[in-house]
């Protein structure tokens, strides 16, 4: 297996050591032609999306990745990675406008909104979150499945494909929501 995780901007390093920690290989994509490379899964990681979305649109892929995406291509949002999965963004644009969430930037706020948690995920039990200006989810579509609540707020969904988290798997020293995105394109 191998995992593409988008290297424009943001938190993409520390997602490929954990990959790497799993003993799965990874290509960082970084223009449009990157897209012409062999992978099984999608990282989008956190950074800033407006950012993001504005590389992406300049760069070309915007289109790519989005047919991609609707084509089935499994792919995991972390923070700004889901802002820019999100069809709908409260104080924000949307990007990819490939799933079927609200997401409400800055959600808890911009200064006081980095904080560090443990929290049920999925049926995999408690795991630990680290929230930094993290956006949360809200208007949900009929095919999203909830996987994780913190303080009333909804930050972990998946719809088919699509993984969105408001936390940072990526800077736990616990891979298992990594090795869950691995069983998701598996099962895909
Ligand atoms: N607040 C950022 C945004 O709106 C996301 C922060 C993050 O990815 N840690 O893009």
């Amino acid at each position: 297996m191998r995992i593409g995780v988008l290297a424009l901007q943001g938190a993409f390093v520390e997602h490929i050591s954990r990959f790497s920690f799993l003993g799965v290989e990874t290509s960082e994509i970084r223009k449009a032609a990157d897209f012409g490379e062999q992978f099984d899964g999608l990282v989008i990681p956190g950074g800033e999306s407006t950012t993001m979305t504005k590389l992406l649109h300049d760069l070309g892929m915007l289109g790519i990745l989005r047919d991609l995406i609707s084509d089935g291509l499994p792919v995991m949002g972390t923070c700004a990675g889901l802002i820019v999965l999100a069809k709908r963004v409260e104080g924000g644009v949307p990007c990819l406008a490939t799933m079927n969430i609200t997401a409400v930037r800055n959600a808890y706020g911009r200064q006081l909104g980095s904080f560090e948690t443990i929290a049920s995920f999925a049926d995999m039990g408690d795991v630990p979150m680290t929230f930094i200006r993290a956006p949360s989810i809200c208007d949900l579509g009929d095919d999203v499945e909830i996987l994780a609540v913190v303080n009333r707020r909804i930050v972990a969904v998946r719809e088919k494909n699509q993984l969105a988290l408001a936390f940072h798997p990526e800077l736990e020293m616990d891979v298992r929501i990594h090795a869950f995105f691995l069983d998701m394109i598996a099962g895909n």
